[in-house]
């Protein structure tokens, strides 16, 4: 869209009147996403990570957390438990745990793939390019690494033991390969500036990207930044609506972290742009010890309940539960 320049976006993100961005952002997603939502089960199959990211409670540094790792027979049985119960895309997401070896990796997604009519959906974190090349030859559809913020200085202060270009290049691998590839930011991040929320809105819309997850920054106690301020629910939704804008087909999911800041907040990010909800499918026993960020909501729920709780936000908003596996809509899935 030619009208969405760094001077436009920033325009929006400072306006005292946001209303008219966000009836924009939802009329272009019924144009074009219709009013199906998809459902995405997470399951949070391990929380150790060898990363010392300043903003998550998972990092490597945290002494005060239950370290778990579910096995792959746990992994599968909670996949089947949500296949039974309509999901068709499985998301499994943990930390950067090098204790699942590739060989591992791959046996728990073709496994699932055989016992599970249903997407795979990674996010696992940055791996080589031949790593990739095996999850997806093992039955993987789709991967999610958010480029966390465009700004590299604010990125090497934040990711210390990453970086933004090697962090770019497993994108840019995810998509070579052919993957169905998510990416997104956290809003709010301290240092974040607007001029850098509109880079980063700039560079999603570059990279194609088939999905945008992103959410408010939620300090956590037992981070660097736990006295920083937590991201806000308006700036989010501002935000959420200029992505709509500029990607009009691209899969927007209304994230747990957008629930955190607002108990409404999932409702209000589905009336902003998004088409996607991911509820929680990890055990209950474990689900607890997934703290990136404090007082995450669906920390009790069964699976079921989850999944009756995000049925009733939707059928309050007048929408309807896709039940296709919610592919990209600008691209045709590869099947091997
Ligand atoms: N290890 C995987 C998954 C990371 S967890 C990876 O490297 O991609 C998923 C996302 O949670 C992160 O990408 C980050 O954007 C978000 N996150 C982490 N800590 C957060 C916090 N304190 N507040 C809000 N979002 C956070």
């Amino acid at each position: 869209m030619d009208r969405l320049t760094r001077k436009y976006i920033i325009g929006w993100l400072n306006t005292d009147k946001p209303e008219d961005l966000f009836r924009t952002a939802d009329k272009i997603r019924k144009a074009y996403c219709t009013d199906k939502i998809h459902i995405r089960g997470i399951i949070e199959f391990s929380n150790h990570c060898k990363r010392d990211c300043l903003y998550c409670g998972l990092r490597k540094s945290n002494k005060n957390i239950t370290r778990y790792r579910m096995d792959e027979a746990e992994i599968l049985h909670s996949a089947v438990k949500a296949g039974n119960l309509g999901y068709k895309t499985i998301l499994l997401q943990s930390g950067e745990d090098e204790a699942y070896s590739i060989d591992r990796l791959c046996r728990v997604v073709s496994s699932i793939k055989k016992k599970v009519d249903c997407a795979i959906t990674l996010s696992i974190g940055e791996k080589s390019l031949d790593d990739y090349k095996r999850l997806k030859e093992a039955g993987a559809d789709r991967y999610l690494l958010r480029f966390e913020t465009s700004d590299e200085k604010l990125f090497k202060k934040l990711k210390p033991d990453s970086s933004y270009k090697s962090r770019l290049s497993c994108i840019e691998n995810l998509i070579k390969l052919g993957y169905q590839v998510g990416s997104g930011i956290i809003v709010g991040l301290p240092g974040q500036a607007f001029e850098t929320l509109a880079d980063d809105i700039l560079l999603m819309k570059k990279l194609e990207l088939d999905m945008i997850g992103i959410g408010p920054f939620l300090p956590h106690h037992n981070t660097p930044l736990c006295a920083a301020p937590s991201g806000t629910l308006d700036l989010t939704l501002r935000v959420l609506s200029l992505i709509r804008i500029a990607m009009p087909d691209t899969h927007i999911p209304a994230t747990t972290a957008v629930g955190t800041v607002d108990a409404t907040g999932r409702q209000q990010a589905l009336k902003c742009g998004c088409n996607v909800i991911m509820p929680n499918i990890t055990p209950s026993k474990y689900r607890k010890f997934y703290e990136i960020y404090p007082d995450k909501i669906c920390i009790g729920e069964k699976l079921s309940d989850c999944r009756s709780c995000v049925e009733k936000i939707i059928k309050s908003l007048g929408r309807n539960i896709s039940k296709d596996y919610g592919h990209s809509l600008n691209k045709k899935p590869q099947t091997f």
